[in-house]
């Protein structure tokens, strides 16, 4: 009897250690690629600065925010298609560090698609990334979830990186914000193979919150970034989850970023309206900068 209780006792410190080493494990490993995951700022032009203004803008934002830029914080402009050569000129002699995207492309390489950029146009400009599925995109252009697959997949497999956006139309709870969230991933990105899936970027962006000064509470959008990990993680492992960036859209401006920012799954923004201005966009740089996540390593 007393033999019996000893061993029980034994088998279950046993089983406490394992599951302590485990969880330990899982905790570590998930804070390293915390820590090596790059942090990120894009910023989407949409269909504004005329050609002078915006090369403006840019010379003002390259001299400004180049030096905050490294592997651990990369920083996109997304201009409209205009400005795409000159600035890839700018961005590349001499380097600057900061990448440029593009805001949308055509899925085939070329062919007979009067007003359309294909991918292999964009990447010998220097494009690098391209925004897919913006909602403005999504709603105005009917592009429906079939055409972004196809544009994802005609990204990745020119060696280009898609950052899709993703997010709920209307103010909702968690739960079935989540699940609009989880459909728009299946239905444009899961048919990628992991390696195709590792160049993803992601952008929350809920609907409701771009161009409206309104936004989720932070706290929010962090557990629907985590929701969205273990999504990917669920279908691509854990590991490749916990290397793909997720930013956030929607409002992010320099009054409110740093908060949104310094929550472990909010890897960056997608930022509209506030990157029209220097200033503004700058300062958002400046968060993300100060941050202990960038500015420890
Ligand atoms: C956007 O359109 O991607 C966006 C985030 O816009 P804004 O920052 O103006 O809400």
């Amino acid at each position: 009897m007393i033999y019996n209780v000893k061993v029980a006792k034994t088998w279950l410190l046993l089983k406490i250690n394992r599951s302590i080493t485990f969880v330990s494990t899982q905790i570590l490993t998930s804070y390293v690629l915390y820590m090596t995951r790059p942090a990120m700022i894009v910023a989407n032009w949409k269909m504004n600065m005329r050609w002078a203004e915006g090369l403006a803008l840019a010379d003002a934002v390259i001299q400004r925010v180049s030096p905050f830029v490294s592997p651990t914080l990369q920083v996109v402009l997304m201009p409209s298609y205009l400005h795409l050569a000159a600035l890839g000129a700018r961005l590349t002699s001499p380097p600057r560090g900061i990448q440029l995207g593009a805001q949308n492309c055509h899925h085939a390489p070329e062919g007979p698609y009067t007003g359309e950029v294909s991918v292999p146009m964009l990447h010998d400009v220097g494009v690098r990334y391209v925004l897919v599925g913006h909602s403005e995109r999504r709603r105005q252009w009917d592009e429906g979830p079939t055409l972004l697959a196809h544009k994802v997949t005609a990204i990745c497999s020119h060696g280009l990186q898609p950052v899709f956006c993703c997010g709920e139309q209307q103010r909702t709870t968690m739960q079935s914000a989540l699940a609009i969230v989880q459909q728009q991933l299946a239905d444009s990105l899961f048919h990628l193979s992991e390696v195709a899936m590792s160049q993803v970027i992601l952008a929350y962006e809920p609907v409701w919150a771009i161009g409206t000064g309104c936004t989720p509470a932070p706290a929010q959008v962090q557990e629907m970034h985590s929701g969205i990990r273990e999504t990917i993680a669920q279908q691509y492992g854990r590991t490749l989850a916990q290397q793909i960036p997720i930013l956030y859209g929607g409002s992010c401006n320099p009054h409110n970023a740093a908060t949104f920012f310094t929550y472990p799954d909010v890897d960056g923004g997608l930022i509209g309206g506030a990157s029209l201005q220097a200033d503004a966009f700058v300062k958002v740089v400046e968060a993300m900068h100060a941050c202990p996540r960038v500015c420890l390593r």
